[in-house]
Order: C-alpha cells, then sequence, then structure tokens
C-alpha cells in the first residue's frame, strides 16, 4: 500500500549505547511532534536489532534491516537471512543498496533473489535503485534505473510487488551532500512509476511507495517530499542526529 515513509539508514555506525540513546531521542521527538500518517523506520546494524525493537515497544517507530542473505540457512559465515529476521519480527529491510552493490557485488539477480526471500519471510523489502556520477553525466540514467528495477522486481505478481518499497537513489548523492533537486527526484521517480505501471497496470503503480535518498536533510525535506511521485525518503547522514532526523520527518506533510 502506498505509504508515506521516512526510514533511517544508520549503516554501520554507533555503539550500542549509542544507538540506544539516539532511538530514544527519536522516539520521544516522534511522540511529541509529528503529526499524520507518516511511518518511521529505523534500519540499524544487525546486532542492534533485537535490543532497539525491544526498546521501541509499542511505539509507531517500526525497526529494519540493512541486507539479508539469499539464502535461508545454512554454512553462509557472517549472514543473516530473512527467515532469522522474521524469527526476531524484523517488519522491514534495506536491499540493493548502493554501498552493497559497489563493496559486496551485488546485482540484480542476486537482489531478485533477495527480495523474494524478504516477501516469503512476510518482511517488507526497501529495494535500492539508483545511477552513478558518469551514468548520470552520460545522460543513460533513466536507462539504467529502469534495468535495476526489471531485473530485481519485473518475476513479482502484482500482489508480490505491492508489498515492496522502492527508493530511488542517485549514487552520486549519497553522503556527498549534493542532493538532487526536487526536479530531478520527482523525474525520476516518474519515470519509476511509469515503468511499473506500463508491466503492472497504473492501479498497481500508484499502489507503490517510492521515496528519495540522497543527501536528504532538514533543509531540503520538505521540497523533496512536496514532489507528487516522492512518497518519503531513504536517510543516511541526517538520521545519525536526532534532532535532524526527526525535522527531516516533519518535511513530510
Ligand atoms: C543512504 O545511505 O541511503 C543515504 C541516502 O545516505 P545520505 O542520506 O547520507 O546521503
Amino acid at each position: 500500500m502506498r505509504q508515506k515513509i521516512v526510514a533511517g539508514n544508520w549503516k554501520m555506525n554507533k555503539t550500542l549505547e549509542e544507538a540506544k540513546i539516539l532511538a530514544s531521542e527519536v522516539m520521544a521527538m516522534v511522540a511529541d511532534e509529528v503529526k499524520g500518517n507518516v511511518k518511521v523506520v529505523l534500519c540499524v546494524p544487525s546486532p542492534y536489532l533485537v535490543p532497539l525493537k525491544n526498546q521501541l515497544g509499542n511505539s509507531s517507530i517500526k525497526i529494519g534491516a540493512q541486507n539479508c542473505s539469499e539464502h535461508d540457512w545454512g554454512a553462509y559465515t557472517g549472514e543473516v537471512s530473512a527467515l532469522m529476521l522474521k524469527s526476531m519480527e524484523i517488519p522491514y529491510v534495506i536491499l540493493g543498496h548502493s554501498e552493497r552493490r559497489q563493496y559486496f557485488g551485488e546485482n540484480g539477480k542476486l537482489l531478485g533473489a533477495k527480495v523474494d526471500k524478504a516477501l516469503a519471510a512476510g518482511i517488507t523489502p526497501i529495494f535500492c535503485c539508483g545511477e552513478p556520477l558518469e551514468i548520470r553525466e552520460a545522460g543513460t540514467h533513466e536507462q539504467l534505473v529502469k534495468q535495476q528495477v526489471e531485473e530485481a522486481l519485473f518475476h513479482l505478481s502484482a500482489e508480490a510487488l505491492q508489498k515492496v518499497v522502492i527508493a530511488y537513489e542517485p549514487v552520486w548523492a549519497i553522503g556527498t551532500g549534493k542532493t538532487a533537486t526536487a526536479q530531478q527526484a520527482q523525474e525520476m521517480h516518474a519515470v519509476i512509476r511509469k515503468q511499473l505501471a506500463s508491466k503492472y497496470g497504473e492501479a498497481v503503480a500508484n499502489e507503490i511507495s517510492i521515496l528519495y535518498g540522497g543527501s536528504v536533510n532538514s533543509k531540503n525535506a520538505e521540497e523533496l517530499f512536496s514532489c507528487p511521485d516522492v512518497d518519503g525518503g531513504l536517510v543516511g547522514g541526517a538520521s545519525l542526529k536526532s534532532r535532524e532526523f526527526v525535522d527531516v520527518i516533519k518535511g513530510m506533510k
């Protein structure tokens, strides 16, 4: 279902103690200040999933993981499976973040398998796509992003696709302080939604939440989130400071 979502991606940051403090500050500020129907998700390092989930208790804030394996169980040292996340009652998982694609060689086929595992476990994948700078400069960004979406998602039924959240994250805007303009974000979100409509029909495409990610902060969030096809954000750096993150969330009207 199309929902307004702001998800924080903490990446590999914070000690457990620091993580608990950040989560409790965000929880208190969201309870006091955030009105309306925006869903807030904290995607935290794997070892902190359970302690932070317990800490959040009945709060409206949900916990997410940052990756899962394409396998269920077995001899895959260091990996975490979707079934493990399910057993910990973790409702969201980021898949295909550009850092996973770049540093861990993740590709469309693998990500399609991970999306399947997450969905089979009843976990909402936040599937990331987005082009590097050289592709943007060459003008082939639409083509690449459409290919990323097709490779990882187009084997899904319409029913399954509607359980996926997509995050468009231009790689040149991630962690660089260089944000896509609202116009650039809207253009790409519209391209993705049109692509979904061409395969699944407009009604299905209109049900998919498409988040923007790439140096979102409290100053640019409101303008980005006001675009008709931008349903929220996936937020890295700005999610590591409670005041800044909650101000980003408040940009979602
Ligand atoms: C991200 O990691 O998904 C991200 C968008 O990071 P940042 O907000 O720091 O650019």
